[in-house]
């Protein structure tokens, strides 16, 4: 009943919003034609803000100053590598938003932060990290860029999910806690076609098992109302470990960077395909070398250049 509560009032807020879409408006369990409670049986956490969810109007972002979240942010952020220090870990949580929506198989909360642009006429930025839980490092570069934007007058706005899938982070594994790769889940226009297949013809690796249907996995959902309430121009995923940039948008003049840039491909279920081939948003993966999390002057020029990236892209697709 309150999972029911939940998509009924999330419908409400999509409904009643006068901003124009983008074409990503379909849910994901609307594409793969699924129940989107399709993991609901399977969950029984409460989750922390749901005694606070009184009327459709109360605000579907929630700060997290509630003990009980800035709890679960510390425990997230403790399982990253290269700590913070106290006092920055401290810092960063009081920024840290939740969207009630937005919870883990297990419900950990999924937190994201978000920074304004200085500038009236700009790009929007969305950022994920450790979308698969054995790829720390991930993370530790989108914390760092959560502590950087807060001093920061930035040209872009940006949004940034630090950890899209907490519980997998927390048991190092590559997987939700489901045994599914989020980044095979997103419900690409191929999914049902192909991402079953396409992973059984690479040999069925339990690690990279796409779910049983596209959009299934409540962090895959979570990160799609991002796209939908955010609308971005542009989004980053950082990975681990092949220490390359991999694009997935029109072709621009790369910058210099300290990982070069090579195409890796996009598969089905794969953000890639989903934001750039099926719905043209340019995508920008990250793979950091080795899972060696970045020095500062490297994660500070690395997101630089990719928000000269960003804007080209934009440029060339007419958008800018
Ligand atoms: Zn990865």
């Amino acid at each position: 009943m309150q999972n029911l509560m939940k998509i009924l009032i999330l419908f409400a807020l999509v409904a009643c919003s006068d901003v124009e879409k983008k074409p990503t408006t379909e849910t994901p369990a609307e594409k793969a034609g699924q129940s989107q409670s399709i993991n609901d049986d399977k969950v029984n956490v409460q989750n922390p803000m749901d005694k606070n969810m009184n009327s459709a109007n109360e605000a579907i972002v929630s700060s997290s100053s509630s003990e009980e979240l800035k709890q679960a942010c510390l425990e997230q952020l403790g399982n990253l590598p290269a700590p913070f220090t106290n006092e920055h870990t401290f810092k960063y949580c009081n920024e840290m938003l939740h969207d009630v929506s937005c919870n883990s198989t297990l419900g950990k909360p999924i937190f994201h932060f978000d920074k304004g642009s200085a500038k009236e006429r700009h790009i929007k930025v969305l950022v994920f990290g450790t979308i698969h839980g054995d790829e720390g490092a991930a993370g530790s570069l989108a914390r760092d860029w959560v502590h950087r934007l807060k001093d920061l007058e930035p040209r872009s706005e940006w949004r940034i999910l630090p950890i899209l899938n907490p519980d997998g982070l927390e048991k190092r594994t590559r997987t939700n806690a489901n045994g599914v790769d989020l980044n095979r889940n997103f419900p690409t226009n191929d999914w049902f076609d192909s991402a079953q297949k396409f992973w059984r013809k690479k040999g069925a690796r339990a690690r990279r098992f796409p779910g049983n249907a596209g959009g299934s996995e409540k962090e895959t959902q979570c990160i799609i109302k991002h796209i939908e309430d955010f609308k971005p121009d542009f989004i980053i995923s950082i990975h681990t470990p092949y220490g390359v940039l991999d694009f997935d948008g029109p072709n621009v003049v790369k910058p210099a960077s300290i990982l070069p840039w090579r195409r890796l491909g996009h598969m089905p279920g794969s953000l890639g395909r989903y934001m750039w081939k099926d719905n043209e948003v340019p995508v920008l993966t990250i793979e950091l070398k080795g899972g060696e999390p970045l020095v500062q002057k490297q994660m500070e020029d690395l997101q630089d250049i990719i928000g000269t990236v960003a804007i080209r892209s934009l440029k060339s697709l007419g958008r800018w």
